[in-house]
């Protein structure tokens, strides 16, 4: 990585790390390692995970965390606006960073559980223009298309065991 991207990336992780240590001041929470170790670990990832996947990865890194530590500091992080949940048409939750990246909504494969981002400016033009014409104060969407992925050679085909 560039030294200069690779700074700004740094700052970035800064300046989340300072926005959820000032909420758990503010809501009496303790600042514990584990919890910003688990920042920063979603922070690196460039996926939709399950909290399971988090937990193992955490594991794998030698983090001392429990899981019940990182159920409880994603809903924190949720709460405070720096992870946001899915729930993509199943009983499985998948989370994402959500501070400071671009707005997208998804396309979600029914086969293989595939998730695909998408990003059309056309989508905030049309939440403006619906809150202008019913008088509402839009603050933000989901949008999830389900369909099929149409990959013939999809690995996530052969990973994914299908439901029901
Ligand atoms: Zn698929
Ligand atoms: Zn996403």
């Amino acid at each position: 990585m560039p030294e200069n991207i690779k700074h700004k990336v740094e700052e970035k992780v800064e300046e989340i790390k300072k926005i959820f240590a000032q909420y758990l001041d503010a809501h009496g929470q303790r600042k514990t390692p584990e919890r910003f170790a688990i920042l920063e670990e979603i922070y690196s990832r460039n996926d939709h995970f399950d909290a399971e996947t988090l937990y193992i990865h955490m594991k794998n890194k030698n983090y001392r965390v429990s899981k019940a530590t990182v159920y409880n500091t994603l809903d924190l992080l949720i709460e405070c606006e720096l992870v946001v949940k899915h729930q993509f048409g199943t009983n499985q939750s998948l989370f994402e960073k959500s501070f400071g990246f671009r707005q997208h909504d998804h396309l979600i494969c029914m086969d293989c559980g595939r998730v695909l981002e998408f990003c059309d400016p056309r989508m905030e033009e049309i939440q403006n223009m619906i809150g202008q014409i019913l008088h509402f104060g839009v603050k933000n969407h989901s949008l999830v298309l389900y369909g099929n992925c149409q990959t013939d050679n999809c690995e996530h085909l052969k990973l994914t065991p299908k439901e029901n």
